[in-house]
């Protein structure tokens, strides 16, 4: 049976992860270690996981998807990432992107944009974040005129800007008596008024742009808002409660590679004549290590199974999931090159790398910090 009938078919997690980390380990494997820091799009890795229906998993059958729950999905984005953290995040990204299309967009709208974003024949990117936001609320305007809306302002810090072909941006719309209120708007990539800065010289996650963009008198046909007016603030909240447990399977998945580089190095790497595996002060890293790997993902598992079933808790297990699992990976690819001594140094040992992204991890999609304060709020 096909991967893809796998995933489309299976109920059994277990299968599915095991599935997967094959497809990851025999396919796609070799190309990534031919680009070891991932420069350039990966294109080539992101047709397998097309055609083996790992782009469309996490979408309802209804729209092309393979309909899979927070849970699986969740498995598999850390599968995902425990050989590409860069692919991962093109995932998880892409699919953020279109949770305020499958919520609110109009049938049209659906129709037009979730089968080919559905399908990864083209991505999709949010904008939310600016510089310097106004008090309470985002500078970035869009006013009505003559069956159009007119964007102006700055967005800093998109994921694939460059490469998206649609952007779903966050703006408020004048005139408003709210502040801090927000609705959200796509712009198709190429509209006039639109331009993608130069990408920000990231210190990870080289395989696709991250960059700010400036929309001047940008023009977009009316029919372009998804959902009502002054709905950017709930949409973003949706948002957040999916990428919650997301980033938290990110983590999850740099944890798992770095013990797995850590278990091959103590396995075949000898010290003072005797293999690293016989030293009994690496055994007991290696086990704190897998203890801490097994934390993480069970804590990803509760809060996904939250999301599923809506439960009243997700809002405190997503911030403590995202927090705990990110956390857990700065502090274990950290450790982990600390147990290679010198070679934890070296770009053959993929570890400098996933120390990287696991920084952007504990800062993307609200900091820790904004993270512990949602989870004490849950408690107070
Ligand atoms: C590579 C990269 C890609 C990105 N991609 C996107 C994207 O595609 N779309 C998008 O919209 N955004 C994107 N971002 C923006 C990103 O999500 C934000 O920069 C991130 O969420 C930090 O926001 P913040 O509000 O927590 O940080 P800031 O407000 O800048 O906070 C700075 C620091 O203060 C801490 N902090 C915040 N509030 C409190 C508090 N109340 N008490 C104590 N400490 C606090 C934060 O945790 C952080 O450490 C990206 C950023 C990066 C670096």
């Amino acid at each position: 049976m096909s991967l893809k009938s796998l995933l489309a078919t299976s109920d059994d997690q277990d299968v599915l992860v095991s599935a997967v980390e094959s497809l990851m380990r025999e396919q796609v494997g070799s190309l990534l270690a031919m680009n070891a820091d991932e420069w350039g799009f990966p294109w080539a890795v992101w047709q397998i996981l097309r055609e083996n229906g790992v782009v469309c998993f996490p979408f309802p059958l209804e729209h092309g998807g393979l309909s899979g729950s927070m849970v699986a999905n969740c498995l598999i984005v850390s599968e995902v990432a425990r050989y590409s953290a860069n692919v991962a995040m093109i995932l998880v990204s892409n699919h953020l992107a279109a949770v305020p299309l499958l919520s609110e967009g109009s049938p049209e709208q659906k129709e037009k944009l979730l089968p080919d974003i559905i399908a990864g024949r083209s991505l999709a990117t949010f904008a939310i974040m600016e510089l310097e936001p106004e008090p309470g609320g985002l500078r970035t305007s869009a006013r009505k005129d003559e069956g159009e809306y007119i964007l102006n302002g700055a967005k800093q810090l998109v994921t694939n800007a460059e490469g998206a072909r649609w952007l779903v941006i966050f703006a408020k719309e004048l005139p408003t008596s709210v502040p801090g209120s927000s609705s959200v708007f796509l712009v198709e990539q190429g509209t006039p008024g639109l331009s993608i800065l130069k990408r920000e010289g990231e210190i990870g996650y080289h395989g696709f742009s991250t960059s700010g963009l400036i929309l001047e008198e940008c023009r977009i046909p009316e029919s372009n808002r998804i959902g009502q007016a002054g709905e950017g603030v709930s949409l973003h909240t949706q948002i957040t409660n999916c990428s919650r447990p997301l980033l938290a399977a990110l983590a999850v998945g740099l944890c798992q590679g770095a013990l797995d580089t850590a278990v091959l190095y103590a396995r075949e790497h000898k010290q003072f004549g005797k293999r690293v595996a016989e030293s009994e002060s690496a055994r007991l890293k290696l086990a704190d290590m897998a203890i801490a790997v097994e934390a993480a993902r069970g804590l990803m598992v509760r809060a996904a199974a939250a999301f599923d079933q809506r439960s009243n808790e997700l809002t405190k297990l997503g911030a403590a999931a995202k927090c705990f699992a990110t956390d857990t990976a700065m502090r274990l690819t950290i450790d982990c090159a600390q147990m290679l001594g010198e070679a934890g140094y070296l770009h053959r040992f993929p570890l400098e790398r996933r120390i990287r992204q696991a920084k952007l991890m504990q800062i993307f999609e609200g900091g820790n910090e904004s993270q512990r304060l949602t989870v004490s709020r849950a408690l107070l």
